[in-house]
């Protein structure tokens, strides 16, 4: 089993940063920010027109306006004002295999020729299909077109399978945009109740039935929640490793033991792989924790950045598909792009080339590690194969609660000296970045000295 310590880094003597000099900073870097970005304010200005807040999606937006990019290579992005851009956010880290790699442009180039929608069986599908089950070791999987529908698909598919209409799910953890999934998902700790007694948080304008919100790494809750109910809930849905608030990591045995609890009262466990997936192994997280989930769902990294997504897992439950019990449908779903990147991310992201993105990932951690250490700062770094974290709180982050702690003001400096520094991490300042294959040493250097960098300033007196 996974031992914590191999990717939870703590410091051992932290001293607090002076505020002041956080505030300080913050100002400075944002009016920063505001003079090297001109072409991206010009941009937003004439976007915020017709698209809300200027970005087709929500998670793109930041304050005051997200840098437009013109064109993305390798691990690299240019803005409209052609400044070039380490690229750490990696599509919300669906770029494992890096921006254009020229093995999946050249395959997707030979699709399109042969027509992009059949909505008909091809071989195509068949062979996306035989990769995905192989891979992730489970029976049937249907393809979708976004993670937010597989998990639309996954919840139902099992409702359908137990009979039963109750959900749960991890305060704090995202699962794209359906309604249950949005219960609590990063809530307001004002409405969400003790910490002993989690109230349900419903998003304005959703109707998500019966969810009921646990945390993570919490046994005795879980239990106490079944024995109350037994046979109200259909499933629990969870990330094997949160990645929605940083990279919160299961206690040891966690994921085992909450499965052995669930089918004592015959819950299904849908395990959310769309963050971790390749990103976190070959065989994505649940493989390396030791758990066979009863459903599966994918998306992000197995199509590259093509639009796919998927959900999957043991014949008996799949056959509610079958006996179209469960309807699945989707004018989209195999369409031949999304299909070609299935089977061609499959063939480039092997065990040996994802070997060598977490190695690189485990040096820069390290090298990250020495300059807390060296300037003593009340942080620390978690990391899960390809991707890593700086989480400003001293302390370990094992739920919802704990992310809430963390010094969100030093998390949004970290952020933005590395956006200045031309280094783009994810704007949510809970994410991750992501060692795509195609991030070599000497550009993950450059994320060290910029923190090399943050860390002398917040220092200097
Ligand atoms: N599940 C998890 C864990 C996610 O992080 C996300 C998106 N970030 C989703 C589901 C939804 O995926 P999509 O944005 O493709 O709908």
């Amino acid at each position: 089993m996974l031992p914590l310590e191999e990717h939870l880094y703590l410091p051992k003597d932290p001293k607090p940063v002076n505020k002041d000099k956080v505030q300080q900073l913050l100002k400075k870097e944002k009016e920063y920010y505001l003079t090297k970005t001109k072409k991206s304010k010009e941009n937003f200005k004439t976007s915020t027109k017709t698209l809300p807040l200027g970005v087709p999606s929500t998670f793109q937006y930041w304050d005051p306006y997200p840098i437009a990019v013109k064109n993305a290579k390798g691990a690299y992005l240019t803005d409209l004002d052609g400044e070039s851009y380490l690229d750490l956010s990696m599509g919300f880290g669906a770029l494992q295999i890096g921006h254009t790699h020229p093995e999946l442009i050249e395959s997707i180039k030979s699709v399109l020729e042969d027509g992009l929608l059949y909505v008909s069986p091809s071989a195509l599908a068949s062979k996306a299909a035989q990769v995905i089950t192989e891979r992730f070791k489970i029976d049937q999987v249907r393809f979708t077109n976004s993670g937010t529908e597989s998990i639309m698909y996954a919840i139902r598919t099992a409702k359908v399978f137990t009979q039963r209409d109750g959900l749960l799910k991890i305060e704090g953890g995202y699962h794209g945009g359906f309604d249950p999934s949005m219960v609590s998902a990063k809530p307001n700790l004002e409405e969400a109740g003790a910490p002993d007694c989690i109230k349900p948080v419903v998003a304005k304008g959703t109707t998500p039935g019966d969810v009921t919100p646990i945390p993570y790494n919490d046994l005795k809750y879980l239990s106490q929640v079944l024995e109350l109910d037994p046979t109200r809930y259909a499933a629990l849905l969870i990330e094997p490793i949160m990645e929605n608030i940083g990279i919160v990591l299961p206690d040891e045995n966690y994921l085992t033991e909450l499965h052995m609890l669930l089918k004592r009262y015959g819950v299904l466990l849908i395990i959310d792989e769309i963050k971790t997936g390749y990103t976190a192994g070959p065989q994505g997280a649940s493989a390396l924790y030791g758990v066979t989930p009863d459903l599966i769902t994918l998306a992000k990294s197995i199509g590259g950045g093509v639009t796919v997504g998927a959900f999957g897992g043991k014949k008996e439950i799949m056959e509610k598909i079958t006996s179209n019990q469960a309807s699945h449908y989707g004018t989209y779903n195999g369409n031949t792009l999304a299909m070609q990147a299935v089977i061609t991310v499959d063939a480039i992201l092997t065990p040996e080339i994802l070997e060598q993105a977490r190695q690189r990932n485990i040096r820069t951690l390290f090298q990250i590690n020495a300059l807390i250490e060296n300037y003593q700062l009340p942080t620390h770094t978690v990391g899960f194969g390809s991707k890593g974290s700086v989480v400003w709180s001293p302390l370990r982050v094992r739920n919802y609660r704990d992310y809430k702690g963390i010094d969100f003001e030093l998390a949004e400096l970290n952020w933005l000296w590395n956006i200045n520094r031309n280094i783009i991490t994810p704007p949510g300042l809970d994410e991750q970045w992501l060692v795509s294959i195609l991030h070599t040493d000497q550009d993950m250097q450059k994320l060290v000295d910029s923190f090399h960098s943050l860390a002398i300033e917040l220092r200097s007196h």
